[in-house]
């Protein structure tokens, strides 16, 4: 290939895994990068959002792991990326507002640990991402559904930061509740503790700790790291 057939490939698209805890600030990288590489973003966690929230709406436990899998197994669960933000549509209704709910984090939460439920859930994340192209976030993106993925961002905070952070958010929407810290530390025990595929950063993981950072300042260090990857490509 001579010089200027090369200089006219556009780059191959890439698979980018963002994963870490609640509060480290994940969904705001994730969906600032993707828009500007024009990749596609998608959050894991709005798929454990919705099947939570099927399973509230028809009083399932969300200790039934086997009645979970069949409610996720009859559910349509969409992840539309759209320019003002990402919608989630679970059998074509927008729940977008619904799943940030604290019952339906809770339970997000809960369904996350049966081995069965991540199954589903990774198949489907695998066949969303396939083309490429995209900017996935989660916990397990890295470790589990895209163990290949071209660059594994794992973007940590401190638990006080992250909990300051997630009460500020509660607060712009008008939800105060002192139980924000709490809620946040348990959430992140279960995931960290969990046995199926439990949050860790993969090895091959540039780990990123956001605390003493603004967004501004992560987002260049995760670009300056994309572009380093695409750079190396196309030598
Ligand atoms: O990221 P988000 O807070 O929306 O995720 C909701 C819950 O789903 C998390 O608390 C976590 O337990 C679970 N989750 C997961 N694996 C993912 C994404 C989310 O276990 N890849």
């Amino acid at each position: 290939m001579n010089d200027r057939s090369k200089e006219q490939q556009p780059s191959r698209k890439l698979t980018i895994a963002i994963d870490g805890p609640a509060g480290a600030g994940k969904s705001t990288i994730a969906s600032r990068l993707a828009r500007k590489l024009g990749y596609v973003n998608l959050e894991s966690g709005a798929m454990y959002r919705a099947l939570a929230l099927k399973a509230i709406d028809k009083d399932a436990s969300f200790d039934d792991e086997a009645t979970l899998v069949k409610l996720a197994q009859n559910a349509r669960i969409q992840l539309e990326p759209t320019i003002g933000g990402n919608r989630t549509l679970l059998d074509g209704r927008d729940v977008s507002a619904r799943i940030r709910e604290r019952d339906v984090s809770e339970g997000a939460s809960r369904v996350s640990i049966h081995p069965k439920v991540r199954e589903w859930m990774v198949a489907r994340q695998r066949e969303l991402g396939a083309g490429g192209g995209v900017v996935m976030e989660g916990r397990d993106i890295g470790t589990e559904v895209f163990p290949d993925a071209d660059l594994k961002i794992f973007l940590d905070a401190d638990p006080v930061v992250r909990e300051q952070r997630r009460m500020a958010q509660q607060k712009i929407k008008g939800d105060v509740s002192a139980n924000v810290a709490a809620e946040l530390r348990e959430r992140d025990h279960r995931d960290r503790t969990r046995a199926a595929s439990p949050l860790v950063a993969a090895k091959d993981a540039v780990v990123i700790n956001s605390s003493a950072l603004s967004e501004d300042e992560v987002l260049a260090q995760v670009e300056e790291l994309v572009q380093k990857k695409i750079g190396a490509e196309e030598k």
